[in-house]
């Protein structure tokens, strides 16, 4: 390596490594999307076109990233969980986001076009989004990071439905749908679309109310949790605890294989995950 007087400006460079052994979950959202959805004319509430692009563009980053276990999106955002013996890029933070962010912009991007064909994106209003990495130290909170964002997806679904339905069907301002909704309980919601709209809220699409929820589905389920169990236990007889390098790539080869699936499910009760017992092990 050659040496020059400017190396020492690699000391500004501050380590933003994240803590071994948490859950680390990324969090991308579009950046001013309320703006873009106008722009492009996304149907409202709910621009199911727009849901599929998130929803396909969250699917190439889970190919691309073997160390991701599942992923949870709604509206323009999508949150992307990295397991706690994660080692990629020796778990920096920054790394890890720019570069979940770019492989997912950059999908987004580029299959615009098999979504939106009558739309092109409009070089001065391209799509973009930000993120950030937050550590979870157990499952138990992990599960409830997830479960905040379905009951987010849950009460904006609804407040969205109703307001959209008074100013869509009932001809109401904005405004007058804002101050119509002021102070209402779910009931009172569920109630307005009932008797003023016709809308039973529990038939509406399940992708609207629950969100989208990918992972991977293992054929070899068995084969899957015996690699697992083998490694956990190569894993336990190692001092430090983590996985070797052949482990873990091991590892990656058999999350490779696997087919990755999105469904619109409850991901907040037990059952998800006691049904699919690799996500969480
Ligand atoms: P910020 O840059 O702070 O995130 P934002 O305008 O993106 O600002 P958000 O709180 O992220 O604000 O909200 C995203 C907005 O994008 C929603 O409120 C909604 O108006 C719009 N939107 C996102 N996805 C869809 C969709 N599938 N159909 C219709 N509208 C959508
Ligand atoms: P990492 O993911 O760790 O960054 P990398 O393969 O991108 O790995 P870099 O150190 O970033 O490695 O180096 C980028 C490499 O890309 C260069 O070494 C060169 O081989 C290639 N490259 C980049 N730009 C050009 C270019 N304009 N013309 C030819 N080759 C290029
Ligand atoms: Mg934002
Ligand atoms: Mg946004
Ligand atoms: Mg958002
Ligand atoms: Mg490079």
């Amino acid at each position: 390596m050659a040496n020059s007087k400017y190396e020492y400006v690699r000391l500004f460079e501050q380590p933003d490594n994240l803590l071994p052994e948490t859950w680390i979950v990324v969090r991308i959202d579009g950046r001013g999307f309320h703006k873009l959805s106008d722009k492009y004319k996304f149907e409202k509430p709910n621009d199911r076109r727009a849901l599929d692009l998130m929803n396909a563009a969250a699917v190439s980053v889970m190919k691309d990233l073997p160390d991701l276990i599942i992923a949870y999106g709604v509206s323009d955002e999508y949150s992307f969980v990295f397991h706690p013996n994660c080692q990629l890029f020796e778990r920096r933070s920054a790394k890890l986001v720019t570069t979940i962010v770019s492989t997912f912009t950059a999908s987004y991007v580029c299959q615009w076009p098999i979504f939106f064909p009558d739309k092109p994106l409009d070089l001065s209003s391209l799509p973009t989004f930000d993120g950030r990495a937050v550590q979870y130290p157990n499952a138990k909170i992990l599960r409830d990071y997830m479960s905040w964002r379905q009951v987010d997806c849950h009460i904006n679904n609804l407040y969205n439905t109703t307001f959209w339905s008074l100013v869509l069907k009932g001809g109401m301002s904005n405004v007058e749908a804002e101050k119509e909704l002021q102070g209402t309980v779910s009931s009172d919601k569920n109630e307005i679309l009932f008797s003023r709209f016709g809308i039973n809220y529990n038939n509406e699409a399940e992708i609207y109310k629950k969100g989208s929820v990918v992972y991977r589905q293992y054929q070899l389920e068995d084969q899957f949790s015996a690699t697992t169990a083998s490694l956990t236990q190569a894993a336990e007889s190692q001092p430090s605890g983590e996985l070797s390098k052949t482990q873990q790539e091991k590892m990656r080869k058999l999350r490779r294989k696997a087919q990755v699936v999105v469904e619109h499910v409850d991901i907040i009760k037990d059952d998800f995950w006691q049904r699919r017992p690799w996500l969480l092990s």
